[in-house]
């Protein structure tokens, strides 16, 4: 690695900093410092994180498993707040997001809305660790996004994992788990809390689900959530504290020269001169640091957006990406036309019930029950469909109409006709609800998890670099349906046997307010006048096809730039039935394979002339862009060598990469190319892990074009 060189030169007001990365990543929150890990795995690349937040290992609201709450409206908290809903009263709720080296993994955890505060410092629920269903990710492929399914995810997901199987004591307390679907050689510990109560409340809690029809599920993160289940949470049990990205990905690999974060804000993109491909690409970012001055920072490869849903559009709207209406408003010069930035913004509506116990119950109750359509709908679910299914086209046009047409009508019905068939065909959960407890007080909270209803999120004003945040609670009535029957589900288990009998009394909003037989109407007055967010905002830069309104392609690209990823929340097109760190564990993983291998421009040409351009004084040409930075010597060999290797999946790059190694970069053996690819085929489905060995031998002859023999001879000796 080459040396640093902490060198300033001022241009313009704007101080450059003259050490030059290869990857600038903005956050490291849960998905930057996946990235910042996997990047700097290599001791050659160089990566700077931009972090406004703090080292939060020793704060014990974070480490603490029993006291995550605690974080909430603490200095780790963005404490933002929404616009005011209309969906919940027209009042503006606060929301949570975390500013931290570890993001918002350092703070989460399912904070519930109850009637005293003190409580919410007592219940124990949080950093759940649940995927989703399997065709929740297949559709993904149906969005424009060619890959994109369980089966190629499910391995990223068992990578991710460090799972600590229940120990006999959990497994009587209700933890169960099916070995096959867990990890446990990954970086993030996941397992079950050692306070995970004891006890009978747990047998009478599965008996009451499974009289009402939801059997127990033996492993929630099976890719079917259907049932009732005792979840995993992130979490190192052994250590009993919090396992948030920094202690799975950064503090084990803080030590690496070539890995640094600084303290600062990212305000925008800078753009190099050229033009590549007809993309623009980035040359760097411009960040605020803690004494308020704009530095700019150069990335020879790669800018990284992990800022998460909330702030990466920021980024981008601040450098001219994003609507072209919205940008003028706050007197931005448009560079890319792309009206999906800060739109399809989709969360979650949380909503509580309690009462009170005869019984004393202390430890963790992380209980939670997953139904579908068909469960909450019962004999109407035909019906409801059909009624549905004719309105799609009118939601799409409120959708649109609320967001200022940003987005078309029809590409939203066409992204709402892809949602429904998830809902009614594929018939994936489409309700949560969590049964849990704290000394006496029993509650339920629950939640819709494929809203139809869209808000959006948008540059407040170019002084704050503050959110707009506007989720549109309820905007689609239907939502509101899915809402009131999941209520009403809940309310019925306290009912049912053999729970009722330890039930008191109905605590809030009691009979008055919320009977068992209350109305639809009785119903949406409690949910809007209670509900709080459930803190899963997603889709502000939607991977999915830039027709539909997406911001980045299969790849986590934004349209238009040939260097510039989102990878965080923003990017999933479409709500899950799970908790979202768990995908986005595994999709950053999968992020950093593609950066890994679609990068293969000579960095160390394009460092040095960075580093010469800088130290030549030269700097402010550089702000300026009147040079032609973007023009590294490039090697006409790596770059035919490559030639095919940015587009489809990364296991098949991987592999056609082998092809091309094994084929001394000849392509004129048409033969043996198209045989190696079709064994390609073949090798990816049945035996991934083959594909990477090869690869991982192979990696090391790239640079200096070995002989066919010399590969083989390789393959033979190594494997
Ligand atoms: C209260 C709460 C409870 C939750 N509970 C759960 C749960 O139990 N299970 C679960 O799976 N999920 C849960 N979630 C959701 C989950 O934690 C988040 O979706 C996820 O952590 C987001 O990851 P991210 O990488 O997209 O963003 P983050 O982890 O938020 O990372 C973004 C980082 O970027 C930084 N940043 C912001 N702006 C800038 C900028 N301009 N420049 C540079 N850096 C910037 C931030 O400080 C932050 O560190 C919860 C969320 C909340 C808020």
């Amino acid at each position: 690695m080459k040396p640093t060189i902490p060198l300033i030169c001022v241009a313009l007001g704007v101080e450059v900093k003259c050490e030059v990365f290869d990857y600038v990543i903005a956050g490291a929150g849960t998905c930057g410092l996946v990235l910042a890990n996997r990047l700097s795995e290599d001791p050659n690349i160089k990566v700077a994180v931009i972090e406004p937040g703090d080292d939060v290992r020793n704060n014990p609201n974070v480490t603490d498993v029993g006291a995550f709450l605690r974080a909430l409206g603490t200095e780790i908290d963005w404490q933002y707040t929404t616009t005011p809903q209309p969906g919940a009263g027209n009042k503006s709720i606060p929301f949570h997001a975390g500013k931290a080296i570890g993001g918002t993994s350092t703070i989460n955890g399912k904070p519930c809305s109850l009637s005293s505060l003190q409580i919410w410092l007592i219940v124990y629920l949080g950093m759940t660790y649940i995927r989703g269903d399997k065709a929740e990710f297949d559709v993904w492929e149906s969005l424009g996004n060619d890959g994109w399914n369980w089966n190629t995810l499910y391995p990223y997901f068992k990578q991710v994992e460090q799972f600590s199987p229940p120990t006999a004591a959990q497994q009587v307390a209700g933890a169960s788990f099916e070995a096959e679907f867990h990890g446990t050689d990954g970086l993030l510990k996941t397992g079950f809390p050692f306070r995970l109560l004891n006890g009978s409340f747990y047998e009478l809690v599965q008996q009451s689900w499974e009289n009402l029809g939801y059997l127990l599920n033996p492993d929630v993160n099976s890719g079917e959530t259907r049932g009732f289940d005792v979840w995993p949470q992130t979490l190192d049990r052994d250590a009993n504290v919090r396992e948030d990205a920094a202690r799975a990905y950064y503090y084990p690999i803080e030590q690496r020269p070539n890995l640094k974060i600084i303290k600062g804000v990212v305000t925008k993109l800078t753009w190099a001169n050229s033009i590549i491909d007809d993309k623009l690409s980035t040359d760097g970012v411009e960040y605020l640091n803690p004494a308020g001055q704009t530095i700019f920072i150069s990335a020879a490869k790669e800018v990284l957006l992990s800022a998460g849903s909330l702030r990466s559009p920021l980024i981008l709207e601040r450098s001219g990406v994003g609507n072209p209406s919205i940008l003028k408003e706050h007197g931005i010069e448009t560079r890319i036309n792309l009206p999906g930035v800060g739109e399809h913004l989709q969360e979650q509506p949380n909503v509580v019930l309690e009462y009170t116990s005869n019984v004393n119950l202390t430890g963790t109750i992380p209980y939670a029950t997953f139904a579908t359509a068909q469960d909450i709908f019962g004999e109407r679910t035909f019906a409801v469909a059909e009624a549905t299914r004719a309105n799609l086209s009118e939601w799409a046009q409120k959708v649109s109409d609320t967001n200022n047409r940003a987005i078309d009508a029809h590409q939203l019905e066409e992204i709402f006709r892809i949602q429904h068939d998830l809902i009614f065909r594929a018939n994936i959960t489409v309700a949560e609800t969590l049964t849990s407890a704290s000394g006496n007080i029993l509650l339920s909270a629950f939640w819709l998890l494929l809203p139809f209803s869209r808000g959006s999120v948008h540059l407040k004003s170019t002084k704050t670099n503050y959110p707009a945040i506007d989720p549109e609670y309820f905007l689609i009535d239907f939502d509101l349906a899915i809402q009131t029957e999941i209520g009403r589900l809940s309310q019925e288990l306290w009912y049912t046997s053999p729970i009722k009998d330890v039930v008191v009394d109905y605590l809030a909003p009691g009979d008055e307010v919320l009977p068992r037989n209350a109305t639809d109407a009785q119903w949406a007055t409690f949910i809007a006048s209670t509900m709080s967010p459930n803190h899963h905002l997603i889709g502000s830069a939607s991977m999915m096809s830039r027709k539909l309104g997406g911001v980045v392609d299969p790849r986590f690209k934004v349209y238009g730039t040939s260097n510039v990823r989102v990878v965080d929340a923003s990017v999933l097109p479409m709500q899950i039935s799970g908790h979202l760190t768990a995908t986005l564990y595994a999709i950053s993983e999968r992020a950093a394979n593609f950066i890994k291998s679609s990068y293969l421009e000579n960095s160390e040409n394009m460092r040095a002339y960075q580093l010469f351009m800088c130290l030549s004084g030269l700097g402010l040409l550089y702000m300026t862009g009147a040079v032609l930075l973007r023009a590294p010597p490039q090697a006409n060999m790596y770059k035919r060598y490559y030639a095919d290797m940015t587009t489809g999946d990364a296991e098949w790059i991987l592999c056609l990469k082998i092809c091309q190694i094994q084929q001394n970069s000849k392509f004129d053996d048409g033969v043996k190319y198209d045989a190696c690819v079709g064994q390609c085929k073949g090798t990816i489905e049945n035996d991934w892990e083959i594909v990477n060995k090869k690869y991982r031998i192979l990696r090391g002859y790239e640079k200096s074009f070995p002989s066919r023999d010399e590969v083989d001879q390789a393959l033979v000796i190594e494997s």
